[in-house]
């Protein structure tokens, strides 16, 4: 990660050369955005490009911009009675993506869900068995507790050994204070990588919209090449379900691929280390 700094002439040069080009990508993701979204979010679109996007550009420049640039979707707290409809649009876009399930959700209506799901190809990874963050982070030995559980449920239901794991609120979560190295390395003795994320819909905190979903996780992919993108599966995720076609259209016409986590090195908050 560089950080663009513009106390001497080169930098100075850099910062406008920089600044030309968000012009013209400014100009190319306006048209792009034009041809993508529907009229309904056309207003919404011009506040997208004449501010929206300005910010994140003009500070960050990842490394190895030349990579391949793959976007690694994961939903939470599934599987639900969306997660058909996540399916259906994953398919339709050729995007395979990450479910971090919880027990509380693998009910009998929602098995044959979960079956489709692996059969076409998705990931599953371990959330909570109880997602109740009380109940989970009760001891040093309930969340230990409660991931072996979730895990023996997986393999004996559904005849999977899952490697992938998501500290349920994260790891930066008040809950996993000074625990977090610990936890961490007795996951990964399990043999278990684990995984926050760098990008997030923000579609599970507040009153999102469609649109403030969609704007999430498109300025927030924007600045990597391989972003991990929260959002989450659970019955009261329509406005994900909504925003999940223009989602991956933008991210496909930006030159994105889709990948599970399985494919992907851990990654932790590095403020939560
Ligand atoms: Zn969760």
């Amino acid at each position: 990660m560089k950080i663009i700094n513009t106390n001497s002439k080169s930098e100075v040069l850099k910062s406008m050369l920089g600044k030309l080009l968000f012009l013209a990508n400014g100009a190319m993701v306006g048209l792009l955005l034009g041809m993508v979204l529907q009229p309904s979010w056309q207003e919404e679109q011009a506040v997208l490009t004449s501010t929206g996007l300005q910010g994140q550009q003009s500070v960050r420049i990842e490394e190895g911009q030349k990579e391949e640039k793959i976007c690694y979707l994961t939903f939470d707290d599934g599987p639900s009675k969306k997660t058909e409809e996540i399916l259906d649009i994953l398919q339709e876009h050729n995007a395979k993506a990450t479910f971090f399930v919880i027990g509380n959700s693998l009910t009998e209506e929602n098995r044959p869900i979960l079956e489709r799901l692996i059969k076409e190809g998705h990931a599953v990874g371990l959330h909570a068995n109880n997602h109740s963050y009380e109940e989970f982070y009760a001891t040093e030995e309930s969340w230990k507790e409660d991931w072996i559980q979730l895990k023996e449920r997986l393999e004996k239901e559904y005849g999977i050994s899952p490697t992938l794991f998501r500290f349920p609120g994260g790891s930066a979560c008040t809950y996993m204070k000074g625990r977090v190295q610990e936890h961490i390395g007795w996951m990964h003795e399990q043999g278990f990588t684990c995984f926050d994320w760098n990008v997030s819909g923000e579609d599970a905190v507040g009153t999102p919209t469609v649109y403030s979903i969609y704007k999430n996780v498109i300025q927030g992919a924007a600045k990597y090449n391989t972003p991990i993108v929260l959002l989450h599966d659970s019955n009261v995720s329509q406005k994900t379900v909504e925003a999940l076609p223009e989602i991956l259209k933008e991210l496909t016409n930006k030159g994105y691929g889709y990948e599970t986590l399985e494919k992907r090195k851990e990654y932790i908050f590095r403020n939560s280390r």
